[in-house]
């Protein structure tokens, strides 16, 4: 364990080889924003309480990060520079038991040898700062100059000698937002200090410093900070606190999940998986929750010294951290208003598969074709209710076996029931409009685009600034779907025109979920639009639990029986349930009537 008496972990020294040797090697730079990274991380590990920022020409001109921390004494600067040079970790027992961010002595090393790099230093007791200047590896001799108490680090011409490296990058855009998701992340990890990030001399993100609490809206913008819900318990020894969506809000990727262990960002598929798991059945199908899940446990459940950039753990009991996981999602589940849930079907699907209609489905299972498993997919009553027990295809009823619909009613203000040419058909208003407005949005596309309608009071939507800079790339893709949306200051943006089809519905929470799907770079530009639809869809459809008059019940089924694929969802739910009369016959023990 490391002593707090002992000054010399203060100090920098080489590390033993052996020690060396047993830290995982690798590349810690591998873009402008990992430099950023470990700049932040050594400027909060001297003490920092107010850390600056400033990036210009994507990170390959300059980075600048400048702190108010402790500082270095004038011997030990040029040692800095050293590969393995560090003060954090002197023996393999402290590797065991790492607490502050750096620990390998690599960053500076490594910075140094692919840019010109700066480091100009004063610690408390001394009279004048310090500079040292390295060019790419070389390292000049230091000068005395005059700075404050702190330490600042310019980096420039990264890459200088390693052009290779620049093909890599992603452009100036994707570059800058990159290192201002390393500084939320370091936001988040210490919300108390301070930051100040420029970009392009441009004021892009500043935080006060204060709770975490009071850096939501820095970092999910107001909107969606406003929709977080707070959680904190312990569990075997394990500590977890933060901030989760309800199943109310959702975003269409993962990036605005922050997973923290001891205090580090870290990326971690089992922990992933516990969070998504405990979401399952509440979020619609590619859906993700946003927030912050920070996890404190012993250090020595944790092996930090997997990954080079300190980007993943392990642990020594992952199933015990899984299980503390699970049961935190879930305290923020049982306070999240299940009322309005856009996408009630998920819910309630279980709930139906074991009513009486579970027991027909059992007993009309010998009807199926051999080897067609019939009870696992959701789909599975939707093809006991084909008239033909002998039709080959698992594939469900085509457009045709809804026939017409005739409204009967609305029960317990939610389902809708009609007769059909197939049978009894219970429908799932939200689901059927959802199918309608989606197929209506894909025709529009493929025409040319939704129509729009313009706003007379345009619709302000804040959102974090790393979102808000790449919403230009999407303006043309926004515009086919109906919206006309610019940028409105560097947390902001404005929306002026909806699509006509559900104007009333669109909300600031539609059109930040929007961009953001749009934005996920990994999916094709046709997927993404794919998705956007079936967004708007979920959005502006009637909601479950919405009274609809008969004549309203009758206009949704002529369109859902018009409507291509009518009997599944776009996330693949089904929209009813039918149940012939045959399988009405045989649940009341009536012998069944031979269909001509
Ligand atoms: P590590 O952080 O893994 O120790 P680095 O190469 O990042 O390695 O830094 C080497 C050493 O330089 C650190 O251990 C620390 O003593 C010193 N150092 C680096 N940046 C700062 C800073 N901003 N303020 C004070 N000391 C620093
Ligand atoms: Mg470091």
């Amino acid at each position: 364990m490391m002593d707090v008496m002992d000054r010399r972990t203060e100090r920098i020294h080489l590390l033993e080889p052996v020690v060396a040797d047993a830290i995982a090697a690798g590349e810690v730079v591998e873009r402008p924003a990992a430099v950023v990274k470990e700049l932040i991380d050594n400027a909060l590990d001297a003490g920092a309480t107010r850390i600056s920022v400033r990036v210009r020409g994507g990170g390959i001109a300059a980075i600048e990060v400048h702190d108010n921390g402790r500082g270095m004494v004038p011997e030990d600067l040029p040692l800095a520079f050293a590969r393995h040079a560090t003060s954090k970790v002197s023996s393999l027992e402290d590797l065991t038991a790492i607490a502050t961010r750096g620990f390998r002595g690599e960053a500076l090393a490594s910075i140094a040898a692919v840019s010109e790099c700066t480091i100009t230093t004063r610690s408390a007791d001394a009279s004048a700062a310090t500079a040292v200047r390295a060019h790419f590896g070389t390292i000049h001799s230091p000068v005395t100059t005059a700075r404050d108490v702190g330490t600042s680090v310019v980096v420039e011409n990264l890459f200088g000698n390693t052009p290779a490296r620049l093909r890599f990058l992603k452009g100036e855009r994707g570059e800058h937002a990159a290192v201002l998701r390393s500084v939320m992340d370091a936001i988040i990890a210490a919300p108390a200090c301070s930051f100040h990030c420029e970009i392009g001399e441009k004021a892009a993100l500043s935080s006060q410093g204060g709770e975490l609490r009071d850096v939501l809206p820095v970092i999910f913008g107001r909107g969606d900070a406003e929709k977080l819900l707070p959680f904190s318990g312990s569990e075997d020894g394990i500590h977890l606190h933060g901030f989760l969506s309800s199943p109310l809000s959702h975003h269409g990727n993962r990036t605005h999940l922050f997973v923290l262990v001891n205090g580090r960002r870290i990326h971690n598929a089992m922990l992933q998986h516990a969070i998504d798991d405990a979401y399952r059945g509440y979020l619609p199908a590619g859906r993700y929750p946003f927030g912050i899940v920070s996890i404190d446990c012993p250090r020595e459940a944790v092996d930090v010294n997997v990954h080079p950039t300190k980007r993943d753990v392990r642990f020594v009991e992952p199933g015990v951290i899984h299980r503390a996981v699970h049961r935190a999602v879930w305290q923020v589940l049982s306070m999240a208003p299940i009322e309005g849930l856009p996408l009630t079907t998920s819910m309630v699907e279980p709930a139906v598969e074991h009513s009486l209609f579970a027991v027909q489905s059992a007993s009309a299972r010998k009807y199926a074709p051999p080897g067609n498993i019939v009870q696992d997919a959701p789909s599975s009553s939707l093809q006991l209710t084909l008239p033909d027990p002998g039709v080959p295809s698992p594939a469900l009823p085509r457009i045709s076996s809804l026939g017409t619909l005739r409204a009967v009613g609305q029960i317990r203000s939610t389902w809708l029931v009609a007769e059909g040419d197939a049978g009894i058909v219970l429908v799932d208003p939200h689901a059927a409009h959802e199918k309608i407005l989606y197929e209506e949005i894909r025709r529009a596309l493929a025409g040319e685009a939704v129509p729009m309608q313009a706003l007379l009071v345009p619709l302000l939507v804040s959102m974090d600034p790393a979102t808000v800079v790449h919403v230009p790339d999407i303006g043309e893709m926004l515009m086919q779907l109906g919206f006309a949306i610019d940028v409105f200051g560097e947390d902001m943006i404005r929306c002026t025109a909806v699509p006509a089809l559900g104007r009333e519905h669109v909300t600031g929470g539609t059109i930040s979920s929007l961009v953001m799907d749009l934005l996920d770079e990994v999916e094709t530009r046709e997927k993404r639009l794919h998705r956007a639809a079936a967004l708007l869809a979920c959005h502006t459809a009637v909601r479950l639990g919405d009274a609809l008059d008969l004549r309203e019940q009758q206009h949704l089924l002529d369109l859902l029986v018009t409507t291509p694929e009518a009997l599944t969802c776009p996330h693949g739910r089904p929209t009813c349930r039918i149940i012939s009369d045959g399988e009405m016959r045989r649940a009341v023990g009536r012998p069944v009537i031979d269909q001509v």
